[in-house]
């Protein structure tokens, strides 16, 4: 059976980044990438929010100059999907596509977060193309435009609010009549003179040619008064949730109710000696490229110092 020092799971920022600083302190990494090569970023546009990109870059450009340097010193990059573990027994065994198994010193989680999409046709034809999980990421694209925001709890009210401040008019759809978010967020939408709040409605289409042009909503959807409404919109933004990949892991790896794994705070360590949790699958808090990229450094940093002691 193969053994690795090093194991990395997962291809966005945290797993690159990881590579890049477990292979320069020569623990032979081996990565495996996952069902999405490059991580969730690559279903963004464009990224013009990571240091070192004055004039912005493509998402897939830039996962591809951080696959090549972390090659560069010596990862080694797999395809393939890490299906099963056991963290009971030392080295750690790890399974790849449900067959083949390996075993590993260290192991660094870095399978990130998916995005929930509300599961219509038309959500996944306009994906890239005016529908996005990522106010951060795209909003500046739809500057003096409008919007539509779906959610009702704190990451809705954030993204609505953060998009109020670059478009002309925020649709809040929201299928309660009242947002889950917390006092503080609900007041400041309400207090932003550009949102404007449907409470009841659920997204039934989105409507356009080459992109989103306008959804049609469904108003109190199974009562007497139901009610069929469009909206002009240029973006439509998915905020119903994230789930963190972290699955497989959870019957070793301690996580939050939601999911994400827990760390030493303001560390990557699990509390399974050995195995190290970086990027989204740990933060459900800031999950940025940029911050992910810097927990996959710590990881490895961590990982180097755990494999030596
Ligand atoms: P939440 O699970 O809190 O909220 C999800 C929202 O999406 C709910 O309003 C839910 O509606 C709605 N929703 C879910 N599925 C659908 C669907 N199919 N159609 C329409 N609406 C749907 O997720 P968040 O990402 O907002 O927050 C996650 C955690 O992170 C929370 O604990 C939150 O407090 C925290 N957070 C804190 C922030 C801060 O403190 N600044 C910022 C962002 C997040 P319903 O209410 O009907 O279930």
């Amino acid at each position: 059976m193969e053994h690795v020092r090093c194991l990395i799971i997962g291809s966005g920022p945290a797993g690159y980044t990881a590579g890049i600083y477990a292979s320069r302190a020569n623990l032979q990494p081996v990565l495996y990438e996952g069902p999405q090569t490059g991580g969730q970023l690559t279903t963004t546009t464009e990224v013009e929010n990571f240091p070192g990109y004055p004039d912005g870059v493509e998402p897939f450009t830039m996962m591809d100059d951080m696959r090549r340097q972390a090659e560069r010193f010596g990862t080694e990059i797999r395809s393939g999907i890490v299906s099963k573990v056991d963290f009971s027994v030392s080295p750690k065994h790890i399974w790849i596509d449900e067959s083949e198994e390996l075993t590993a010193d260290a192991v660094i989680i870095a399978t990130g977060a998916s995005a929930k999409y509300l599961g219509l046709p038309s959500e996944r034809e306009f994906r890239g193309r005016g529908v996005s999980a990522c106010a951060t990421c795209d909003g500046f694209f739809y500057r003096k435009k409008t919007v539509a925001v779906v959610g009702g709890g704190d990451t809705a009210c954030e993204e609505a609010i953060y998009l109020a401040g670059l478009c002309q008019k925020v649709y809040l759809i929201v299928r309660k009549p009242y947002l889950r978010a917390s006092d503080i967020m609900q007041k400041r939408v309400r207090e932003t003179a550009n949102i404007e709040t449907l409470f009841e409605h659920n997204t039934l289409r989105l409507t356009g040619n080459e992109k989103v042009e306008g959804a049609d909503l469904i108003y109190r959807k199974g009562e007497a008064d139901e009610e069929t409404r469009h909206i002009d919109i240029d973006g439509f933004f998915l905020a119903i949730g994230h789930h963190p990949n972290s699955d497989i892991f959870k019957d070793y790896v301690e996580t939050d109710e939601q999911g994400y794994i827990k760390t030493q705070p303001g560390t990557p360590i699990t509390n399974v000696a050995g195995v190290f949790a970086a990027g989204d699958v740990a933060d459900p808090r800031y999950r940025q490229a940029i911050t992910a990229a810097a927990s996959g450094c710590k990881a490895a940093i961590e990982a180097e110092k755990w494999l030596k002691s």
